[in-house]
This record gives structure tokens, C-alpha cells and sequence, in this order.
């Protein structure tokens, strides 16, 4: 059979997992494959760039070398840039002037980090002022890692996932940081405003400053290397800063589809086949819009790496991506924050279950609409997430008493079917199927059902199960420890 040319642009996540599914459906005897990269090397797992920040080698994140490439026969350009397609001709574009053949083509370009235009921010070369980072890639990792000095001053300008992500690593390496947030909380977008001042609480009794419902409205710095000293506040204040991180969100890379004519609206538009509307031109990931959303986490990255490859080899024609229900997880030790679907009740029907407990700074709120889950938020105590995570992913009914959940008794359902490793949907079911087909360490495990190779908060869980369950012969009990 003659192959067809699939060419891929971008080689992140994504990618990384398309790959993977690719791979899995014979995929590459369908397809000569390759990927365009615009960054160094095989993919990463991006989830874990704190790691590399916090002072871990880069290749502690790789999810896959150069070899893996070469053995399943992928060609892989790295450091490549991709600056348009030629939809007429069928060819792909490097910024560095090649040009080659495609007979698909899959974009999976992420998104970019946004520099909101702030006084000062950039230099006169038009660049990022020396000082100043985005928080998105190795390299930027490496560069933040080169300037953060122990007892130096480090503002966050953010207080999202990220910002926090950041600062908590930065202050865990001595420095002195501040986060400046613009809402009136911290991770605005996932928890109510109690949530996010619990959350302030306890961010603060880490060491690190928050300053909420506050604007920089200007960087300064020094004249001659213009490196940056510090930050101006819209209340007047001024914070000293040898370095200053931008955590203010992503907008989906659309650079590549615009120059190529495609139709992109926040993101590059798709159908539930994850197609573009010129035949042959693919899009997924967070550069891509689908239903008039486009998404800044794993899981439904990866839901739909895992259509487009059915779509791709035409293994399941019928495959389609219907859209993901979001769920969230801060990875900063010490600070348990997980979120899922409303933040407030939205019909006068809706019921809110509120648990407060002022002195360890822990609040769990739970809003219920004719008896399913349509929205959690859990703060310094997240025993319930697995539970609460299957119960808002399949629409399960609620318990009658909703309050049993949050006061972690067991729930009414299978508790095997508790979801333990989010960004894959992973069941404790399914690890424990793994283990008794002989997965008998967290890495086996892994690899069987790819739980853990996401953000990774569930490795202690999985490290339960495999020592629970590991080496027992005889039938295993339903309960599952989380
Ligand atoms: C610090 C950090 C922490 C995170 N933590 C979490 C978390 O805890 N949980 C979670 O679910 N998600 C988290 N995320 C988000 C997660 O990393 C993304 O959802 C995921 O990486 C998206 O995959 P993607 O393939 O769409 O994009 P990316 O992984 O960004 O990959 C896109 C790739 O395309 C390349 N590219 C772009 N344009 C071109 C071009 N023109 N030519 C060639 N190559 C190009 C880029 O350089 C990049 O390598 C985090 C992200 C960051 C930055």
C-alpha cells in the first residue's frame, strides 16, 4: 500500500498523544508521518515544567527522545517553525524556507502566553524587558531559573493555576514573591470568592504575598541595561522586582491557520471530526475551537487526540468529539484546590451544600440541580474529588444526603468506579483490572492505563493500589483506598 504523506505541526502534548494513538491503530502503516516542532527536541510533559523550574533536568519531563521517533519511523523536525500551509499545493511551510508535501495535515499549536501591554514591559528591541518572563516552555523555564536568586524579589502578575504554580516554586528557591492578581480573589475562574480567600489564606502561610483586586500598571528598571527593578501598582504602590512573571492567562496559536486562510474564530474552527473546513487540514488541542470553545487543560486534549486518530485510520469512522467537561486540580504542594463545572447556582431550584471551616482555612461547596452535580469547588481538603470527579463526568445521580460525600462516607455508588487519575479518566477499576493482569509497579501501571502521566498528583494513589493489590492471588475486595 502506498503511504500517505500526514503532516503534523506542533509537537506538544498533543501531539504527543496522537502519536501514541496513531501508533496504537497501525497508524504509521497507513501515513509516513512527520511532526513539525518548533521547540528543541521530543515532547515534554508540559504539566510538569514546575519541576524544571524548580531545578530538575529537562529531560525529567520528556515524554519522548528522538529515538522513539525513529523506531516507530517518524520523521521528527524539531526547532522548526512553521509559518504557513499551501492548502492549493498541499505543502507545509518552515520559516527557515522548506517546503513539504502533505496529503493531511493536523495543526496542534497549543496556545501562547498573553503579555498584557504594560508600561515598560517591553524593551527597546521590542522583546520581553530583561526581567520578565512567560511561564510556557523548557526554555523559559531555564531562563526564569538562570535569574531567580535566593532573597531576591519576584512578582507574579496572575493568580490563576499557573501564577500560583510559579510563585510557590520561586519562593520554595528563596525568593521574596508577591502575586498581583486583577479579580477580586485567586483563581477566579475556578472557585467563588470564599473559595479564593481561603485559598489567599493559605498561598499567604507559605510565605508568599497576595495582593487581589490590584493592576500593574508599569514596570521600571534600570536606563542603561534596562533590566527590570520593580513594578507600579494603580493604588500607588511600588513592589521591587529582580524578575517579574506573566501569568495572565493563554490565547490558542492561530498564526499558522490565519496565514493559511483557514477559518479560525478564538481558535482555529472544527467540526466534531476535528476538521477544518478546507478537506484534508485537521486542528485539536488548545489552538483549536470546537462548539465555540476552546480549552486551557490536558484532558480534553486528549480526548480528542484520541477521535482524531479513530477519525485518521479509520478505525471507528463514526468517532466523533462531542466537547469535555472541565475539571481542574492546583499541583502546588500543600495547597489542595479542585474545581469542576458552576461556580454559583444559576435556577432558584438549584441546591448549594456548603461545608466552612474557617480555622484550617478549608471550604467544599457542591452545587446540585435535580439531583446531579453541575458544579464542586473544594479548598484545603480534597478527600472527595475522585468521587465528586465521576459523579460530574457521567452524570450520576447525587445521594440523597449530598452532605455523606463531602464528609467522605462512602458514596452510594461502586466506589471501583471512582475515578483516580483525572486528565486520563482513569477508574480505580480499570488500575485494578491492570494490576491483576500483572502491572505490579506505579511505572507498569502506567503504562497500562496511562494513569499518571498527566499531572501526576495521582502517583501516591496509584502506589496504594499497586501495594494493596499487587500481590494477592485471590479475588480482589471492591473497596478502593483515596
Ligand atoms: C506551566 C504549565 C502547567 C500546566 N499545568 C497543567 C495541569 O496541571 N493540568 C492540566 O490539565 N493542564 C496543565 N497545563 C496545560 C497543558 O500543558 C496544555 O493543556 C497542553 O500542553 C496542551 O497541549 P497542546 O498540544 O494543545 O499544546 P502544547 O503542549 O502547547 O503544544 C503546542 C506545540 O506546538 C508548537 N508550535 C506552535 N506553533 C508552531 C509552529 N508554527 N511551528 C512549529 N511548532 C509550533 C509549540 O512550540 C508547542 O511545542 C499546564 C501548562 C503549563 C504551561
Amino acid at each position: 500500500m502506498i503511504k500517505k504523506k500526514l503532516a503534523i505541526v506542533g509537537n506538544g502534548m498533543g501531539t504527543c498523544r496522537l502519536l501514541d494513538e496513531l501508533v496504537l491503530r497501525e497508524g504509521t502503516r497507513r501515513y509516513e508521518i512527520t511532526v513539525f516542532g518548533e521547540e528543541r527536541g521530543g515532547a515534554y510533559n508540559r504539566i510538569l515544567l514546575s519541576r524544571v523550574l524548580g531545578g530538575d533536568s529537562p529531560d525529567s519531563i520528556v515524554t519522548k527522545t528522538p529515538e522513539w521517533y525513529d523506531r516507530h519511523g517518524i520523521r521528527l523536525i524539531h526547532t522548526a517553525k512553521v509559518t504557513r500551509l499551501d492548502t492549493v499545493r498541499k505543502s507545509v511551510l518552515t520559516e527557515d524556507g522548506q517546503s513539504r508535501r502533505y496529503d493531511v495535515v493536523v495543526l496542534a499549536t497549543g496556545s501562547q502566553p498573553l503579555a498584557p501591554p504594560i508600561d515598560g514591559m517591553f524593551g527597546s528591541d521590542g522583546d520581553l524587558r530583561s526581567g520578565v518572563f512567560v511561564y510556557r516552555t523548557i526554555a523559559d523555564c531555564l531562563r526564569m531559573r538562570e535569574r531567580a536568586r535566593p532573597r531576591e524579589g519576584a512578582v507574579v502578575i496572575g493568580g490563576g493555576l499557573l501564577g500560583l504554580e510559579a510563585a510557590k516554586v520561586l519562593a520554595d528557591r528563596g525568593l521574596h514573591v508577591t502575586v498581583v492578581q486583577v479579580a477580586a480573589t485567586l483563581m477566579n475562574t475556578q472557585l467563588d470568592a470564599l473559595g479564593g480567600e481561603m485559598l489567599a489564606r493559605q498561598i499567604a502561610h507559605h510565605g508568599i504575598f497576595v495582593r487581589t483586586g490590584k493592576t500593574v500598571e508599569g514596570l521600571y528598571g534600570d536606563e542603561a541595561n534596562e533590566r527590570v527593578s520593580g513594578v507600579f501598582l494603580d493604588d500607588g504602590a511600588t513592589l521591587p522586582a529582580d524578575m517579574v512573571v506573566l501569568a495572565c492567562g493563554v490565547r490558542p496559536r492561530v498564526e499558522v491557520a490565519k496565514a493559511s486562510g483557514l477559518p479560525v474564530n478564538k481558535g482555529v474552527v472544527v467540526n466534531d471530526t476535528l476538521a477544518t473546513e478546507v478537506p484534508g487540514v485537521y486542528a485539536f488541542g488548545e489552538c483549536a475551537e470546537h462548539d465555540g470553545k476552546t480549552y486551557g487543560v490536558v484532558a480534553p486534549v486528549w480526548e480528542q487526540a484520541t477521535v482524531l486518530a479513530e477519525v485518521l485510520t479509520g478505525k471507528q469512522r463514526q468517532a466523533r468529539y462531542r466537547g469535555s467537561k472541565l475539571y481542574t486540580r492546583l499541583k502546588v504542594a500543600g495547597v489542595d484546590v479542585a474545581s469542576m463545572g458552576s461556580l454559583e447556582p444559576e435556577l432558584d431550584s438549584d441546591q448549594v451544600v456548603q461545608v466552612i471551616e474557617e480555622r484550617r482555612n478549608a471550604y467544599r461547596k457542591l452545587i446540585i440541580r435535580d439531583g446531579r452535580l453541575m458544579g464542586a469547588m473544594l479548598v484545603g481538603n480534597t478527600a472527595a474529588t475522585a468521587t465528586l470527579v465521576q459523579m460530574f463526568d457521567r452524570g450520576d445521580p447525587m445521594p440523597e444526603e449530598p452532605l455523606d460525600i463531602l464528609c467522605s462516607k462512602p458514596p452510594s455508588s461502586d466506589p471501583a468506579e471512582c475515578v483516580v487519575c483525572t486528565c486520563n479518566k482513569v477508574t480505580a477499576a480499570a488500575l485494578r483490572q491492570a494490576i491483576a493482569a500483572g502491572a505490579s509497579s506505579v511505572d507498569a501501571l502506567s503504562v497500562a492505563t496511562k494513569a499518571g502521566t498527566g499531572c501526576g498528583s495521582c502517583k501516591g494513589e496509584l502506589a496504594q493500589l499497586v501495594t494493596l493489590y499487587a500481590k494477592k492471588t485471590e479475588p480482589l475486595p471492591l473497596a478502593v483506598a483515596n
